[in-house]
């Protein structure tokens, strides 16, 4: 439902944590979090409930402190509202955290795909099919851009996705299809929501990502490619907000 994604050199859990409380307005059942740190080791947490849950969660037990992290809240659709079906889902054993906004309509056909192949599911959520698709995507090419363009194609419905590896620290990718999603630009920093809300409070520079696009951020770069990987023209455009 609500979506942000951090790179650069502030302790992301802030920044996740303020992008979701600006997009509370749009309602939602549960909320997760990812954060990565400069080590490699990636942190999760994920809580049914209003976010202050997940919040005073954080308080008591705090995750590793990485300055590079992406946050979610759910309005759940496949799958009750429980910490189990919150996001992010994990995939690649662990090492690679994903979440979601919308649907994916062919998830069943998909989930038998993977568990002819041995997979495990820890939720009910159609998510996690992609978070396990990237992920074996991941470990077949070693790049999360990659493994994307593997796996997007493939999805169909509306999504907005977006995603860590712990083995790139400072690499955040997201996909868009029927879905929005929009990148927040600062300086050796950069941001992504599914609306400006999420990044507001930072800066006001924003970029469009079109539909059917993969976009990387690292602290001082966006790339934006269409599906295939082909490049595609961007445009920035100035955030109008009274906050
Ligand atoms: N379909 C996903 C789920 O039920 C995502 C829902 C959302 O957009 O928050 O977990």
């Amino acid at each position: 439902c609500g979506i942000v994604g951090y790179v650069g050199d502030a302790k992301s859990i802030e920044v996740l944590m303020g992008g979701l409380r600006r997009l509370e307005y749009r309602g939602y059942d549960s909320a997760g979090v990812a954060v990565i740190d400069a080590d490699g080791t990636l942190g999760t947490r994920k809580r049914a409930g209003k976010l202050q849950v997940l919040a005073d969660d954080l308080e008591e037990s705090p995750l590793p402190n990485g300055t590079t992290g992406i946050g979610h809240t759910r309005w759940a659709t496949h799958g009750g509202p429980t910490d189990g079906n919150a996001h992010p889902h994990l995939g690649d054993d662990g090492k690679l955290a994903l979440i979601h906004n919308g649907i994916i309509e062919n998830f069943a056909e998909l989930k038998a795909e993977l568990l002819a192949e041995g997979a495990e599911f820890s939720s009910e959520t159609d998510t996690e099919v992609a978070a396990l698709l990237v992920g074996r995507e991941y470990r077949a090419t070693n790049d999360l851009t990659a493994a994307f363009r593997n796996v997007v194609k493939r999805l169909e419905g509306a999504f907005t996705l977006l995603a860590v590896h712990r083995d790139q620290p400072g690499v955040v990718v997201g996909a868009r299809r029927n879905s929005p999603l929009v990148i927040g630009l600062g300086d050796g920093e950069n941001f992504l929501g599914s609306d400006v809300a999420a990044f507001v409070e930072f800066t006001r520079r924003a970029m469009e990502i079109g539909q059917d696009q993969i976009v990387t951020i690292r602290p001082d770069s966006v790339d934006v490619t269409d599906f295939d990987g082909a490049a595609v023209e961007t445009r920035e455009f100035e955030v109008a907000w009274d906050a």
